[in-house]
């Protein structure tokens, strides 16, 4: 396959291969993965700026690493290797952390040492599909006021969080309110104000003209065309708000950027079905004048913010979860006191304050089944003790996972096809230094979707992704010198 610069018009270009196909990638879903691998398929690509970093291995390596030749084209298997962070098992990503976020965690806010250059030739001829505007889940995430990461580590490269809100803060439309609670970090940010930042991105950055909003891939499949391979990709896309025009793009690459959180995790028990049962916080405004008490499972960061919205409307809550409550693994015990909103909770989780009258924790509990009367049977972990709550309305909160049914026999994808997809055990199959999936040539993944859950760790995917599209080009180039 030979890329091919973007065309200018819709037209195609004489290349025999290019015959059939419309573009060389075409990227599913329109959130940050998608925004920052058009980034650099649209020619901007980051080169390191020769300025030292602390890790010692890395500084090292990076002695050897050229100032004129972009990191794209550099042996990222070298260069990451042996590199690792609990919250990734991708050395691309954390590598490409390590130089554009240096020390992030030690909060010291470090100068990147990366230095992003443009260059016409490697623009690459691709479109980003996503529903909704660009941004992805960040125009959703209504019950969380504020980001897990501070506003720098979502910014995206070339126009800082910092740039837009200061262009912007007279026009921040009227946001919910702000948790009382002073004492988080001030660099924390309104999930709402990440989505439009993020949508203005796409416009201050010209990569509009690469974006096709309010679509809808029905369906991505490998076709021939002219006798040649490609990814046929089928979708929907709304030209008012009820009518939609099919379309089918031909390209000889995908990648998959559509996130992981489209479809709620089921705990598949009996009577989840029933309509006073949830898997995403109701309206608070229907429950705030019934008396009885709400059931909350779950205990990561959705379920501790849907707890913390009902019990600040004063409506009491019973929170079902499976860890105890000194479990180092709850996510509640891996927070810094920069997230005193969650932490506020833990010593009503403990038991060791006691005067909310509105929680009641039931640690080391499994919801077992639920009743059209609305009682839920809860059991104990230990299994030695089972009851029943009677209660307003069940809100299960156990994860999320990602939508791939537009993808032929798309369990293959996973790491082992037989179970769930799970982002930190069972994510996509990709190739460490290109992201391609192991099992399907051409199809690309990012995000979430391969275990990278944090904005600061997805950028290391884009420059995967384009590493390897480039590389087949490059390689070829070597050998034929
Ligand atoms: C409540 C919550 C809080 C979070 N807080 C943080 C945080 O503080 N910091 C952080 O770094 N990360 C956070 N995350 C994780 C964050 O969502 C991801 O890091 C990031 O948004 C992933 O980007 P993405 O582009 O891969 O996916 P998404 O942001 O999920 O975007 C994917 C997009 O693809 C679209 N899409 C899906 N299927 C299709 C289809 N068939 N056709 C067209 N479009 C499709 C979706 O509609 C969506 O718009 C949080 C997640 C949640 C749920």
């Amino acid at each position: 396959m030979r890329l091919q610069k973007r065309l200018s018009s819709e037209g195609s270009s004489d290349d025999d291969e290019s015959v059939g196909k419309d573009y060389d990638v075409v990227i599913i879903g329109n959130g940050p993965s998608a925004i920052l691998l058009s980034y650099f398929l649209s020619g901007n690509w980051p080169y390191y700026n020769g300025k030292p970093i602390d890790d010692p291995i890395l500084k090292e390596r990076l002695r050897y690493v050229s100032q004129t030749k972009s990191l794209v084209l550099q042996d990222l298997e070298w260069l990451s290797e042996g590199m690792y962070d609990s919250r990734t098992m991708n050395p691309v990503s954390i590598l490409f952390d390590h130089l554009f976020h240096p020390n992030a965690d030690m909060l010291t806010n470090d100068e990147s040492v990366i230095e992003w250059r443009y260059n016409p030739n490697n623009e690459v001829r691709h479109i980003v599909l996503g529903m909704g505007p660009a941004g992805g889940s960040w125009h959703y995430m209504n019950n969380s006021q504020l980001s897990v990461s501070l506003a720098q580590w979502l910014e995206l490269p070339g126009y800082s969080y910092k740039e837009w809100f200061q262009e912007n803060q007279y026009k921040v439309p009227n946001l919910p309110k702000l948790s009382p609670i002073t004492s988080v970090h001030p660099d924390r940010t309104h999930t709402a104000l990440v989505g439009l930042y993020y949508m203005d991105y796409v416009k201050k950055q010209n990569m509009s003209q690469n974006f096709k909003n309010n679509v809808k891939v029905t369906s991505v499949r490998q076709c021939t065309q002219n006798n040649i391979m490609h990814w046929c990709i089928e979708g929907l896309q709304w030209v008012d708000e009820t009518t939609t025009q099919m379309f089918t793009l031909f390209s000889d690459n995908v990648a998959l950027a559509v996130g992981a959180s489209n479809i709620p995790r089921k705990l598949y028990i009996t009577g989840e079905h029933y309509d006073f049962v949830c898997h995403a916080l109701p309206d608070i405004e229907t429950m705030i004048n019934q008396k009885l008490p709400v059931l909350v499972v779950g205990c990561g960061l959705v379920a501790l913010d849907a707890v913390l919205k009902l019990i600040a409307n004063r409506i009491p809550v019973y929170h079902v979860f499976r860890r105890s409550v000194k479990d180092p693994e709850l996510i509640l015990n891996q927070l810094p006191s920069a997230y005193a909103d969650y932490l506020q909770l833990k010593p009503l989780m403990t038991g060791k304050c006691l005067n909310n009258e509105y929680y009641k924790p039931l640690p080391q509990h499994n919801v077992v089944g639920i009743l059209p009367n609305r009682e839920v049977i809860i059991e104990h972990t230990n299994k030695m003790l089972a009851y029943k709550l009677h209660v307003n309305r069940v809100i299960i909160l156990v994860g999320l996972l990602p939508d791939l049914s537009i993808i032929d026999n798309s369990d293959s994808l996973k790491e082992d096809p037989q179970k769930e997809f799970n982002i930190k055990t069972n994510p996509l199959d990709i190739d460490l230094y290109t992201y391609e999936c192991r099992s399907r040539k051409g199809l690309y993944a990012l995000g979430p979707l391969v275990g990278d859950n944090f904005v600061r760790l997805i950028s290391g995917g884009a420059l995967a992704i384009t590493h390897g599209l480039f590389r087949k080009e490059y390689d070829a180039f070597e050998d034929s010198e």
